[in-house]
């Protein structure tokens, strides 16, 4: 705890309690810790000096982008050891090469910036979700963040080329290029990525650009079943190809909810239906081509019996609409015990009809909140205790449920951490269903990039 005083050259030091808080806590508020001080270097060589100075008296550093995470990764432990290193001042674009496509950012530039920094250099960069106002290009990356793109451009990683990085020895890895192609041995870049700062500090990428979509438009569907959302995937990839940018499932409980809880949320059909999705089309032509298609794909599935009714945003602004129902699920539920899971796509509805058989039979009363990102296999699966329960008794009902979840998971070989990570959340759970010998790879590479272990301690590795 007494280490020496901090190196000059590393930026702004914050220590007053009150103006440590925001950096603490997470973006539950659940979550909270403590540190020694946040420090907001503005360039990578005062991160350099930093994590020299870290590694030289053995004090632990936790990296932080926007601390939208939601496995508690960028939150420090109890004991007030840690750094936190804030990346918020690293935020500016270094550079766009239109030829090759690529852009290169700070790693604390704010996501949204990114997006209009590609918008105005008249490409676009797809990765897209609902924390993008607030989190960073190097907090996605770190948590190789999924999104509403996935099912057309990939995860944080697939649009990730080259990173710049320091180590915790404070030595400057440097890998900003732009390459498509570059098989020259271990992959290092991709290490980093998913990593949740346990082995470095990215303070830099270059990313991948794509062509701006002429028109993106949205549609709604009702289905029967889940297992008829997962034959309207198929038609639409079939019918659609690589214009299909977004398939999100949502429960009709979760429509409920947005209703109760946003009463001005416009209602899409006359008639409540037990599952919705919502998909996207980018068309390189135009809207009018886009709806087309749409109306093409929507009639063929409504004549095979796939869907039961369906409605083609009019507008940007109803599209808008449709986005803000899936986005407002995240703010409509009540309190309740969060999976973030992924399954083969196939096997998709017999995760769901099983499942809540298990657990219906088990907890009566019990509802299930379920919506996802289905054409990434990723499912937000929440079960929602049948009454308000006291914090001791909801985290007791919290780790069976999960047990629970899963326990059917793992039998139907999916992941219990799609894409919000592991951090000191899901630890005791990667011990439980990792393979050891995939548990023990994983330490040996974070014993030889961070020796000493003070990159994020207590993060992804289970103790011990
Ligand atoms: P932080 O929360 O600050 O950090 C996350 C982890 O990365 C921590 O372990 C931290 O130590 C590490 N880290 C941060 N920056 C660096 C760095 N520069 N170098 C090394 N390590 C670093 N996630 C999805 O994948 N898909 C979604 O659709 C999605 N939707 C969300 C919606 C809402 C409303 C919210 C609140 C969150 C959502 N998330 C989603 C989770 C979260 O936004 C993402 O995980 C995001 O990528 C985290 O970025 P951040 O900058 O906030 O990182």
């Amino acid at each position: 705890m007494h280490a020496p005083p901090l190196p000059a050259g590393i930026g702004r030091v914050i220590d007053a309690p009150e103006q440590m808080a925001p950096f603490v806590r997470d973006w539950s508020g659940h979550r909270i810790g403590t540190a020694r001080c946040v420090v907001q270097p503005g360039h990578t060589d005062e991160v350099a000096t930093l994590l020299r100075w870290c590694s030289a008296h053995r004090v632990p550093v936790v990296a932080q982008g926007g601390n939208t995470g939601l496995a508690g990764g960028a939150t420090p432990d109890a004991s007030g050891h840690a750094i936190v290193l804030s990346l918020a001042r690293m935020n500016r674009l270094r550079a766009v090469d239109l030829a090759n496509n690529t852009m290169t950012v700070d790693a604390g530039m704010v996501l949204q910036q990114v997006q209009e920094a590609a918008r105005e250099a008249d490409r676009f960069f797809p990765l897209s979700l609902g924390a993008q106002g607030s989190c960073t290009i190097g907090g996605n990356l770190s948590t190789n963040a999924g999104g509403t793109g996935v099912l057309r451009y990939g995860n944080a990683r697939e649009l990730c080329l080259g990173l710049e990085v320091v180590t915790p020895a404070g030595e400057v890895l440097h890998g900003l290029r732009g390459l498509r192609k570059d098989n020259t041995g271990y992959d290092l870049r991709n290490l980093y990525i998913g990593a949740e700062g346990t082995l470095g500090v990215i303070t830099g990428a270059t990313l991948k650009l794509f062509p701006e979509p002429a028109a993106r438009v949205t549609a709604m569907a009702a289905v029967s079943s889940a297992a008829q959302a997962i034959h309207l995937l198929s038609l639409g990839q079939q019918l659609l190809g690589a214009e299909l940018t977004a398939f999100e499932l949502m429960s009709a409980y979760c429509v409920e909810l947005v209703g109760r809880r946003f009463p001005d949320t416009p209602r899409i059909f006359a008639d409540a239906h037990p599952w919705y999705v919502l998909l996207e089309s980018s068309d390189l032509q135009s809207e009018a081509h886009a709806v087309e298609r749409f109306e093409a794909l929507m009639t063929t599935a409504l004549d095979q019996g796939v869907i039961v009714d369906a409605a083609i945003a009019q507008s940007q602004a109803q599209s808008l609409q449709f986005w803000q129902l899936r986005e407002r699920i995240a703010h409509a539920q009540p309190r309740n015990i969060k999976h973030d899971i992924s399954l083969p796509i196939s096997r998709i509805a017999e995760f769901l009809g099983t499942m809540e058989a298990v657990l219906v039979q088990a907890y009566p009363g019990i509802r299930i909140v379920a919506l996802g990102h289905m054409g990434d296999g990723n499912l937000h699966y929440n079960v929602e205790p049948a009454q308000p329960l006291a914090q001791a008794d909801f985290e007791a009902l919290e780790q069976r449920v999960h047990r629970s979840v899963f326990d059917v998971v793992e039998a139907m070989a999916g992941s219990m951490s799609a894409e919000h990570g592991i951090g000191s959340a899901k630890t005791g759970d990667l011990r439980r269903y990792k393979q050891p010998l995939a548990l023990a790879l994983m330490r040996s590479i974070k014993h030889a990039l961070d020796p000493l272990g003070i990159m994020n301690p207590g993060k992804v590795l289970p103790e011990g």
